[in-house]
Order: structure tokens, then C-alpha cells, then sequence
């Protein structure tokens, strides 16, 4: 039988990152250039487990995005969903680690093409066929994106798709922060799955508590499972009838980006083929100790995409 598919919606860019760390940005000798944007690593997570996975986005008719098209493409992600804007270019950033420790970031964004695309350039068909619609990125609450991705989540809840959202809000960069959740509430109320780290509970609640009280104050009615990620201690589940929380697995860390995108991917690759898993407990954390293997796996190598397991990988750490 035919796989079910998982479309992941948003933006897609490049991060410059330094050859040398401890350096400021102005500094930096040279840069590798590592594929990313979190909707973009959720699809790859998706197709590396074997799942059937699209990405629906847009990119700059440029060398960077025919680059980031084709690293879909090698990953087996299915493309038909991808438009190339003629007049922008691909989103970049440059991220530093710099000596004193802080980060450092640039953007070219001004805007990028991932910002620009409209509610008629959609592949309504591909999104239609999804039975898991993901999305989660900066880009789409600047308009035209606004309209393409309220349009596309329409559609695809129409169609029957669970919608699966992870904010991304990659504090303290959101570009105006103290609106953030405003900005977000039309699309966060839709959500069926939600995913956020620790770091993003704390500011959409406006409470330093990571309990379940606090987790529960975002809860809506169109929701039905909530997961706190806790970086090495696992994550915390909610759900209408029940909640818990999984164990991390002990790995060796080296780079954590790309965790919380491996996570997701795995999670939905299970509940893509069937949904009922959401509402039994034991099958769940059954689920939720496969989304920590993967995300653990992915710290144990440099960045993102590179990092993201197979289902192999993923079983090897849970036998142990
Ligand atoms: P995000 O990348 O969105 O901030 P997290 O860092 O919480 O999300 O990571 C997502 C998941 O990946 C965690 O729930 C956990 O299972 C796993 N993970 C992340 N960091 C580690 C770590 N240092 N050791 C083991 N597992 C980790």
C-alpha cells in the first residue's frame, strides 16, 4: 500500500557557520555552509525513518536555492512543492559562537524568498494528499507567506490532514518578540499536535514554571497532544484524558541543532499511520522513546541534517 505522506510547510535557508569557533562573525576566516530551516530538517527526519515526506515552501531562483532543492530531493523528499521566486533570493544566515560566549547572528532576510510566497502558488493537490501537515517557521507571519500558509492549512485540514505545529520561535530572535504569541494565536489555535522546548513554554506563558499547570494553560480545544521538549530530560506529554513524561536517552552530545526537528519527525512518521496511538498511553510513550532516541542521535553529530538517524540508528540506542 501507498506510504502516507507528511508535508512539512515553511522556510528553508542556509546557515554560514564559521570555520573556526571562539571567533566574532567579522572574524571568521571562512564558512561551511549547512542546509537548514526547521521545516525543512522535519521533512528530512521524516524521509531518513522511511516515511513519505514533501516540503512545501519557497526558495530564491538562485544557487543557493536550486542547492537547497536538490539536498531535499537526494534525502528523498518529494519537491513538487517547492516555488522559485524570481525576484528574491534564498534566505542565509551567518551564526557565531563567539569568544565570550554569546551568539551572533545576521540575517539576510529583506525579504528572502521564503517570505514571498503567495496563497495562489500553492500545490493545493500535493496538499491535499497529506494525512499530516506540519509547519512551524519565522516566515510565516509576514505577508504574502501569512496568507499562503493559513490558506495551505486550510486546505489541508479540509482534506483531513492532522495539523502538526512546532512555533520555532528561536527566542530571543523573533522579530518582535513581545507579540509573538498574538502573532501566532490564528495559527496556533488550529493545531491538533503541538510541540515546544522548555525555552518557548516559559516565554508564551510569561511563568519561569515548567510544570504541568503551566503546559496546560496553552492548551485549546482544537488541541489533542501537547509536548514540552526538555533537551536531556526527554519531554512531557498531554493529552485530553492523560499526561506523563519520557526519559531522555544518555548520549554524547556535541551539538544539539536539529533535536527538536528530529524529534517531531519521528513522532509524526508513527502517528501518520495511524492516529489512534494519541489517544493509548503506553503505545505513546512507546512512540515518545523513539521521537528521544532520534533527537538524542542528532546531538551526537554536527549539525543538523547530516545528524538526523535512520530507523536503525534509532532502535540500536533503545536496545542499548
Ligand atoms: P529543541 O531542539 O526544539 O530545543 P530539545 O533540545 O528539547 O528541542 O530536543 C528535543 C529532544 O531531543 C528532547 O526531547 C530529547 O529527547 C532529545 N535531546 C535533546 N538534547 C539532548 C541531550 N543533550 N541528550 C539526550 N537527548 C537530547
Amino acid at each position: 500500500a501507498d506510504k502516507n505522506l507528511i508535508v512539512s510547510f515553511g522556510e528553508m535557508l542556509i546557515d554560514f557557520v564559521p570555520t573556526v569557533s571562539g571567533v566574532s562573525l567579522a572574524e571568521a576566516p571562512g564558512f561551511l555552509k549547512a542546509p537548514g530551516g526547521a521545516p525543512a530538517n522535519v521533512a528530512i527526519a521524516v524521509a531518513r525513518l522511511g516515511g513519505k515526506s514533501a516540503f512545501v515552501g519557497k526558495l530564491g531562483d538562485d544557487e543557493f536555492g536550486h542547492m537547497l532543492a536538490s539536498i531535499l530531493k537526494e534525502n528523498g523528499v518529494i519537491v513538487d512543492g517547492i516555488n522559485f521566486d524570481e525576484g528574491a533570493r534564498t534566505a542565509l544566515a551567518f551564526v557565531t559562537l563567539r569568544a565570550d560566549g554569546d551568539r551572533e547572528f545576521m540575517f539576510y532576510r529583506n525579504p528572502s524568498a521564503d517570505m514571498l510566497l503567495k496563497p495562489e502558488e500553492l500545490n493545493l493537490e500535493l496538499i491535499r494528499s497529506a494525512k499530516v501537515f506540519h509547519y512551524g517557521s519565522i516566515s510565516l507571519i509576514v505577508e504574502p507567506c501569512r496568507s499562503a500558509h493559513l490558506k495551505a492549512m486550510e486546505v489541508a485540514k479540509d482534506a483531513g490532514a492532522l495539523l502538526s505545529y512546532d512555533p520555532n520561535l528561536r527566542l530571543p530572535l523573533w522579530p518582535s518578540a513581545e507579540n509573538a504569541r498574538e502573532q501566532i494565536m490564528s495559527i496556533w489555535e488550529k493545531a491538533e499536535v503541538i510541540k515546544v522546548s522548555d525555552v518557548e513554554l516559559e516565554f508564551l506563558t510569561g511563568s519561569t514554571k515548567i510544570d504541568d499547570e503551566s503546559a496546560m494553560s496553552l492548551w485549546h480545544p482544537n488541541l489533542k497532544l501537547l509536548l514540552v521538549t526538555l533537551g536531556e530530560n526527554g519531554c512531557n506529554y498531554y493529552t485530553k484524558h492523560f499526561h506523563g513524561s519520557v526519559d531522555a536517552f544518555h548520549v554524547n552530545t556535541i551539538d544539539t541543532t536539529g533535536a527538536g526537528d528530529s524529534f517531531i519527525g519521528a513522532l509524526l512518521c508513527k502517528i501518520v499511520d495511524d492516529q489512534s496511538i494519541i489517544e493509548d498511553e503506553p503505545r505513546l510513550r512507546e512512540v515518545l522513546k523513539f521521537a528521544n532516541a532520534c533527537g538524542a542521535i542528532t546531538t551526537t553529530k554536527k549539525g543538523a541534517i547530516p545528524a538526523l538517524p535512520t530507523v536503525d540508528e534509532a532502535l540500536k540506542l533503545i536496545k542499548g
